[in-house]
């Protein structure tokens, strides 16, 4: 070979990442602070699986999204199943037959959720018994401000929702951690996984006493007080409740160049609001678009309202008779086994601190745009959603066509670890499935880190996908 077609050939290589700085317009540059701007309120205003799903319902209404079927041309319907699932659909130009675009993302995050009989005193001071939800490092929870999010079912029937933490002037609360000078025996010479019991996660919540020093229980009854005389709560009503400790605060810029943003729940809500907002921002597509909102992935998608759940077979059957057709059980199957779909969730970026732990090769990379990921699952790929080469291919052509920075990534070396998302659970329907979604740092801790040109080149690969 000459040289000259060495050099040739050395350019078909894909050895070159782009980031996605180097390529976006400054147009776009502006768009993606832009962009973050919307997306860090709507991660404030949405820290938990039920207020997730009540902002975009909202979000949905106020974009001619309703729940009346068949009252809008065209066809926009969002509907909402038990306030912690959603649906978003619009009707494209082609025969619903032919399959639809679908995008499914999930709502909960890790949290500390308070236990049915969580109050009680010990050494005069108040506190509630947490239970963690989802795979959290539980040290992370230590020793910083935590706010209660959530809903309590009073004994009336009545409904309450509660969110202490997040104003300037409401109390926080936190779980304590043992002063380093004594912490030997009982952490610092223990396996971390054993030097933190989900047991000792105990939530203060108090420290002043009711009554005088004859009333038994004083402090638990002092917070009882609390409770009764500001909500009109009593005791057993806290377990017909679903209060989840969250970490309060806001999302923030991080850096000095302000591009990356750190918060709490990237995982998944960057792709809930960009699935969200591609939806929202779409005119008349070729195909039938749905984005889908579900709840419990963090625990194996279990449930009525995660995605093992039959709710995307109803939203069709709703979509079939938006169109004036009988939603006959072959024609919603034939119509899942034509769809194509986005898994849209996040995946773990390089750490620059523990690189030996990802293949440098096959690692997504904060900063490189969306990255696909093929399969999920650990080992020899156990448990994993591989997706089809054609499909991979489909989706490659179709993200460099419309100049959507892209990279892929895969969770770790091969004898690391592991993990999945919700793409196995839709497969069995036939539908060609694949692993869209930003890199993500510190992932699943209280403040997780994305880089702002990745969300908006998650929000662009999610839109051209809709619109394909
Ligand atoms: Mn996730
Ligand atoms: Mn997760």
């Amino acid at each position: 070979m000459k040289k000259q077609e060495i050099k040739k050939m050395s350019k078909k290589l894909f050895s070159k990442r782009r980031l996605v700085w180097d390529v976006m317009s400054e147009k776009e540059k502006a768009g993606v602070w832009e962009f973050d701007h919307q997306y860090k309120s709507f991660l404030d205003s949405a820290k938990t699986e039920r207020e997730a799903a009540a902002r975009i319902v909202e979000m949905a209404a106020k974009s001619g999204f309703s729940s009346d079927l068949g009252s809008t041309q065209p066809i926009r319907i969002v509907r909402s199943f038990l306030e912690k699932s959603v649906a978003l659909c619009l009707s494209g130009k082609r025969p619903l037959e032919e399959g639809i675009n679908l995008i499914i993302s999930h709502l909960d995050s890790p949290r500390l959720d308070l236990k049915q009989n969580p109050l009680y005193e010990d050494i005069d001071l108040s506190f509630m018994k947490t239970h963690y939800y989802g795979g959290l490092k539980k040290f992370q929870w230590l020793a910083r401000p935590l706010a209660i999010h959530g809903r309590v079912i009073r004994s009336d029937g009545s409904t309450l929702d509660i969110m202490v933490g997040e104003d300037e002037d409401d109390p926080v609360f936190t779980v304590a951690d043992i002063l380093p000078h004594l912490a030997r025996k009982v952490q610092t010479n223990k396996k971390v996984s054993e030097a933190f019991e989900g047991e000792k996660l105990n939530l203060m919540v108090g420290s002043l006493p009711f009554g005088n020093e004859d009333t038994k229980d004083r402090f638990k009854l002092a917070i009882l007080n609390i409770l009764n005389e500001q909500y009109g709560l009593i005791e057993e009503d806290l377990i017909s409740a679903e209060l989840e400790v969250v970490p309060a605060g806001r999302a923030r810029d991080v850096g000095w160049d302000r591009a990356l943003t750190g918060a709490y729940g990237h995982d998944d809500r960057s792709c809930v609001f960009t699935s969200l907002r591609a939806i929202m921002d779409l005119h008349r597509p070729q195909k039938t678009a749905l984005v889908l909102f579900v709840d419990k992935e963090e625990v194996g998608s279990e449930g009525a309202t995660g995605a093992k759940s039959k709710f995307l077979e109803s939203v069709v059957a709703d979509l079939m008779t938006a169109h004036g057709k009988e939603p006959h059980y072959h024609e919603i199957q034939t119509i899942l086994m034509n769809s194509r779909a986005i898994s849209a969730d996040v995946n773990g970026a390089m750490d620059p601190d523990y690189q030996d732990v990802h293949e440098k090769r096959n690692a997504a990379r904060l900063g490189y745009g969306i990255c696909l990921t093929k399969f999920t699952g650990s080992g020899g790929k156990y448990g994993a959603s591989d997706a089809n080469a054609e499909y991979v291919g489909w989706i490659r052509n179709l993200f460099n066509q419309k100049k959507v920075v892209w990279q892929t990534g895969e969770l770790g070396k091969v004898d690391e670890g592991g993990g999945g998302t919700v793409a196995k659970f839709l497969a069995p329907y036939g539908m060609n499935i694949m692993d869209c979604g930003p890199a993500v740092l510190s992932m699943h801790s209280p403040f997780e880190i994305v880089h702002k040109g990745d969300i908006y080149m998650n929000y662009k690969g999610y839109k051209v996908f809709l619109e394909s």
